[in-house]
């Protein structure tokens, strides 16, 4: 099973995620990337840190099963992340990628995760992003709300605790069909 999270920057998939690897036996498809790592992050666990030379190659060499510009920065999904060997495969995907992958793949299963304008604008600010970069975010977020229906199950993040009970469920129904 192969599900594909996606929705704005800033709605907490990351969380999500993680959180759901601690209750469920999922693999996390780490996806390559040009942008600067996070001090927080780690290579070959949060992304393939990469610069823009190797990305190109990669896709010159048909390595992507998909692949954006999101931002400044070049994000994409090498096929080896999605082995069959993998019971349940997550992806986080910003919405072009996942719409494209969910088009191509019908087995495949989108999740869109949303949060109230509010809370984005707060954690986007909590992140150190200034005026001007949230506006072009949130125009950016309801572009990709456009896309919604594009998806299987849409999850509103209001509480981490309810929204990981939520997806486990999802998955679990998933499972059982
Ligand atoms: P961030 O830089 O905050 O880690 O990620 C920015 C956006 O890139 C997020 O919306 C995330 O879902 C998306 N992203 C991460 N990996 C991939 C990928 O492999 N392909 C695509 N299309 N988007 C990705």
């Amino acid at each position: 099973m192969i599900i594909i999270f996606s929705g704005p920057s800033g709605v907490g998939k990351s969380t999500i995620i993680n959180e759901l690897i601690n209750h469920k036996d999922l693999y996390f498809s780490v996806s390559h990337t040009t942008r600067e790592k996070r001090h927080n992050e780690e290579n070959g666990v949060d992304y393939f840190f990469i610069n823009e030379d190797e990305f190109n190659n990669l896709i010159n060499n048909d390595f992507f099963i998909e692949y954006e510009k999101y931002g400044t920065d070049f994000y994409g999904t090498g096929m080896d992340q999605l082995s069959t060997s993998n019971p349940i495969t997550v992806l986080d995907v910003e919405v072009n990628g996942a719409t494209k992958l969910l088009n191509e793949n019908k087995s495949f299963i989108g999740i869109f995760i949303d949060i109230e304008n509010e809370e984005l604008i707060k954690r986007l600010k909590e992140r150190g992003h200034d005026e001007e970069f949230i506006n072009k975010r949130m125009n950016l977020a309801n572009e990709q709300r456009s896309k919604i229906n594009e998806f299987d199950f849409i999850v509103k993040n209001v509480d981490i605790n309810t929204t990981v009970k939520e997806i486990i469920d999802i998955i679990c129904n998933l499972e059982e069909s």
